[in-house]
């Protein structure tokens, strides 16, 4: 099974991408931790790391062929969950092109859904750790040690892109590329399920698992 994962940056799309991974047995994909990931010395690191601390798009055909590459390793044959991927209509295109040739469709769009006004909070205080990854908020999960992963005791950073002056250009960004590929996936037929990504992540979890029982997909 092949699911995409939409929502504005801040909707806790990491978190259930966990949870549904382990419903599904799917292996997650997010396109913005594969360029997190990339050598943050080499040129294209350099360069897709100025455009994600600025808010807008990797272009395309880099994304492809970053998403190309991961795509063929062996993991990802039995489903995958797209999270962060596709956010452009030729990226979707793309994705069409990949899968059909393989027997596959994206079974399923899950899109969680919060206002932007909650998307500026969160981001705003979230903190990350460098070593392991894990998310806080400086209000509503703040570490217990400050400055530290509860975890881990890794260092606790904010990401260039979480920064106010960042927020705004990146929630425009989702307003004029990502959400008019909702419809577009719709156009082509695709399942699109809504899921109120306002409450607490728990509660988002099982409201994931109901939907997806609802729609049959998991018993
Ligand atoms: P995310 O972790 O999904 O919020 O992505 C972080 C950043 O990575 C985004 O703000 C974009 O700059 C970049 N990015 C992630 N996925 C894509 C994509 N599919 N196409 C273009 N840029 C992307």
């Amino acid at each position: 099974m092949d699911v995409v994962l939409f929502g504005p940056p801040g909707a806790g799309k990491g978190t259930q991408a966990e949870h549904i991974c382990k419903l599904l047995g799917v292996t997650h994909i997010s396109t913005g931790d594969l360029f997190r990931n990339l050598d943050k010395e080499s040129e294209l690191g350099k360069r897709v790391k100025a455009i994600m601390d600025e808010g807008g798009l990797v272009p395309d055909d880099v994304t492809m062929e970053i998403l190309a590459q991961r795509l063929s390793k062996g993991d990802v044959d039995s489903g995958v969950l797209l999270d962060g991927f596709p956010r452009t209509s030729n990226q979707a295109d793309e994705l069409v092109k990949w899968m059909t040739p393989r027997g596959r469709t994206v079974d399923l769009v899950l899109a969680i859904n919060i206002t932007d006004q909650e998307v500026h909070r969160r981001l705003v205080n979230r903190r990350m750790c460098r070593s392991c990854g894990a998310s806080f908020h400086m209000i509503f999960v703040p570490p217990k040690v400050e400055g530290l992963c509860d975890n881990c005791g890794g260092e606790l950073y904010q990401r260039g892109s979480d920064t106010p002056e960042k927020v705004q250009p990146r929630i425009d960004g989702y307003h004029k590329w990502t959400l008019p590929m909702l419809s577009y996936l719709e156009k082509k037929g695709f399942t699109i399920v809504h899921i109120d990504g306002m409450n607490k992540p728990n509660d988002v979890s099982q409201s994931i698992t109901s939907t997806l029982r609802e729609e049959g997909f998991i018993q």
